[in-house]
């Protein structure tokens, strides 16, 4: 565990596992080519039994070496698979070179010959082409060439008879030479592999993030736009509220027309068109004759139908031009804009008419209603207090002389 601690990156050592398996599989495969190769060259040279033995004993860990490619270990946390996968490795190459190194005392012809320099050139070619695929975990390619090495060294030091002092010497230090380069050679080509495997997984990873942070995006925008859409859909509803309640604000809740409040802003609006434009108006202001009477025979019930039948009646009798209101209880106010004094008590005797004559209420035939009609015209000096007060006293007159009338009050010169 102390040593899987050191490890600084986990997913790099997995992934030069990775990679090393994949170039390995290629090397093998060549090695056991070369194997055939050099088992030729030697087949009539020395001892058969020891090229056979060779050649066996060097095929068997060149299968060693690929099938060590395919093991899993299931149980294992991914981080201990990999350092045991890349220890295996290691192992593997040792035996892997000390092999090479062995066709020295094997495959020995005892001379200075064709075979022993086809010995060297095949020691530096495995070592050589090793560097590339091996180097990327660099102690497996260490492993492979320093066991090779030190038999070559071993060899040329000890079991060369046939050379001179001088020879041998040129031998070990060619041999020397030539594995401290590839040392040096295979550590730069492992920090560079390990560089490049770094790059890439960084931008593994920022592509990863990128795709994660551009799904958020997404998402984010998605929620947006359901949030927004959800109070789109609560403001039209509230707008909608809105409206519905402003126009209940301004109606009476039983006959539908305007309520006394919308009336005064009608009153307002029609005085301020008359000071700007001079737009002269009247106004009709009824109250239903005895309509206590009418409660008390008929029913609160039915006077209300009697409240809404006049109302129905006062609009028929009106232009669209005109506003009609309720005043009070059974008392309306009707606005007439452009309406001169003696249109206007013109009108209001055709109202007077039309609901003294008029059938209010189906199934009370005995039900007659008339009114009482107060009429004014704005004048010039008028405020709506002075105009309204006119029409007020109007109907009081109108009432005094016997009701079912209409009393107009001209403004003073
Ligand atoms: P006048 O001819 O002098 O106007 O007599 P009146 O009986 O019409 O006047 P009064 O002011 O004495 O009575 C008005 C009645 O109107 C009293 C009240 O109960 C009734 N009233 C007011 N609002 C309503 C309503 O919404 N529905 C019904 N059914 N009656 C109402
Ligand atoms: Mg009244
Ligand atoms: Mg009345």
């Amino acid at each position: 565990m102390g040593k899987l601690a050191k490890m600084p990156n986990t997913r790099l050592l997995i992934a030069q596992v990775h990679e090393l398996a994949q170039r390995e599989r290629v090397t093998a495969i060549l090695s056991i080519a070369a194997i055939a190769m050099i088992g030729w060259v030697h087949w009539d040279a020395v001892d058969r039994p020891l090229v056979i033995g060779w050649i066996i004993c060097m095929s068997a860990v060149q299968i060693m070496r690929i099938a060590a490619i395919g093991i899993r270990s299931p149980g294992l946390a991914e981080t201990r698979s990999a350092c045991l996968r890349r220890n295996g490795q290691v192992a593997i190459n040792v035996l892997n070179g000390l092999g090479w190194g062995a066709i020295w005392f094997m495959l020995d012809t005892g001379r200075i010959d064709f075979l022993f320099m086809f010995k060297f050139g095949a020691i530096a070619g495995t070592t050589g082409i090793a560097l590339n695929s091996l180097s990327v975990i660099l102690p497996v390619y260490l492993g492979f060439l320093l066991s090779q090495m030190a038999l070559t060294v071993a060899y040329l030091a000890g079991a060369t008879p046939f050379l001179t002092p001088a020879q041998r010497m040129a031998f070990v230090t060619g041999a020397i030479v030539y594995a401290i380069v590839l040392c040096a050679i295979a550590r730069n080509a492992a920090r560079l592999t390990r560089q490049a495997m770094m790059q890439e997984m960084e931008r593994e990873a920022a592509l990863i993030e990128a795709r994660e942070s551009h799904l958020r995006e997404l998402d984010l925008r998605k929620s947006l736009q359901a949030q927004s859409r959800q109070i789109e859909e609560t403001n039209q509803k509230l707008n909608a509220a809105n409206e519905r309640l402003q126009v209940l604000a301004r109606q009476d809740a039983l006959t539908g027309v305007a309520n006394r409040r919308h009336l005064a802003e009608e009153l307002e609006r029609n005085f301020q068109t008359f000071h700007r434009y001079a737009n002269q108006f009247s106004l009709i202001l009824l109250d239903i004759d005895h309509f206590k009477g009418i409660n008390d025979l008929y029913g609160h019930q039915t006077g209300d139908l009697v409240l809404k039948a006049t109302t129905a009646r006062i609009l028929d009798g009106l232009r669209e031009i005109d506003h009609v209101g309720r005043w009070g209880g059974e008392e309306f106010l009707c606005i007439l804009p452009n309406t001169g004094f003696e249109e206007a008590l013109a009108c209001a005797e055709r109202l007077r008419r039309d609901l003294a004559s008029a059938r209010l209420v189906d199934g009370e035939p005995t039900l007659a209603v008339t009114a009482s009609f107060g009429v004014a015209t704005c004048a010039q000096d008028d405020s709506i207090d002075t105009l309204m007060g006119r029409a007020d006293k109007a109907l009081y007159e109108a009432k005094e002389k016997g009701r079912n009338r209409i009393v107009g009050i001209s403004a003073p010169d």
